[in-house]
């Protein structure tokens, strides 16, 4: 059922320095309240896809150039990032962002930017918290003495503080230890089911990913090769030999 689909990128092509075709026209759709992963190796274009969707390629020299991506039916290739956070889509980069020189507590707060008033954003805090009890015990330290999980965790209560319906992750297994991967793939599992926050998650750990995800899109060389529902994939013969080995 399309009026499902929160989010709808249909053929895009993103050129680098107006000469490197890196995405060769890539479509995918994610249903309301899932998590849907975007899988495969270094360089495929997944982090290409989310800058593409949350319109984060301009400062990398990056341009959509082909297709179309939607959300909830909206053309939204020409909002600034800004206005796509006011509509609930955030990404959380990979390699983690935060501001090494302030505190958790400080880090979260740079993330409710566009919430309106001071209670609001308590709320948002608290709920954080909530979430991540390892922050709400570390909300007074400085994020550069923090350990890579806990600013992991970070990165993703920031963008939990805009209040997101979408939440666009880029490998947030990146640099952590087995235990720690799944204890922040459990905490987006809780956020999935009972926020209802919708996840289009880039991974190079494929297992991980498919245990998590209800859906996922394996790319190659700025194509989508293969798709399905996660436990497909992960019990496809193909993916075993290519992809789970990975991450
Ligand atoms: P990774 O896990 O390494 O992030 P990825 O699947 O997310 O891999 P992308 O980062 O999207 O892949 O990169 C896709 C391709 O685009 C790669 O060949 C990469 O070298 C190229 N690329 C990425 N950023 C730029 C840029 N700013 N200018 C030129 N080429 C780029």
């Amino acid at each position: 059922d399309s009026k499902n689909i929160v989010l709808n990128v249909n053929g895009i092509e993103v050129i680098y320095n107006h000469v490197i075709l890196v995405l060769k026209g890539v479509s995918l759709q994610v249903p309301e309240g899932r998590i849907v992963a975007l899988l495969g190796g270094n360089g495929a274009g997944k982090t290409t896809t989310l800058r593409a969707v949350s319109n984060l390629l301009q400062g990398e020299r990056g341009e959509v150039t082909k297709g179309s991506i939607e959300l909830r039916g909206d053309r939204i290739e020409n909002l600034s990032p800004a206005e796509l956070v006011r509509r609930g889509v955030v990404q959380v980069m990979e390699g983690r962002h935060c501001f090494a020189h302030l505190t958790i507590e400080e880090n979260l707060l740079t993330g409710a930017y566009t919430r309106a008033g001071k209670a609001e954003v308590e709320a948002s805090l608290e709920k954080v918290y909530g979430y991540f009890p390892r922050l709400k015990l570390r909300r007074g330290s400085q994020a550069a003495y923090t350990s890579g999980g806990e600013q992991q965790m970070c990165a993703i209560g920031r963008a939990l503080m805009a209040n997101p319906s979408v939440v666009l992750l880029d490998e947030p297994s990146m640099g952590l230890a087995p235990q720690i991967v799944e204890e922040v793939f459990e905490i987006v599992k809780d956020l999935n089911v009972k926020e209802r926050v919708t996840f289009l998650l880039a991974e190079q750990n494929t297992n991980m990913a498919l245990r998590y995800a209800d859906y996922g899109y394996i790319m190659e060389s700025g194509r989508i090769v293969m798709d399905g529902p996660a436990h497909e994939l992960a019990s496809n013969e193909d993916v075993k030999e290519f992809y789970l080995g990975m991450g």
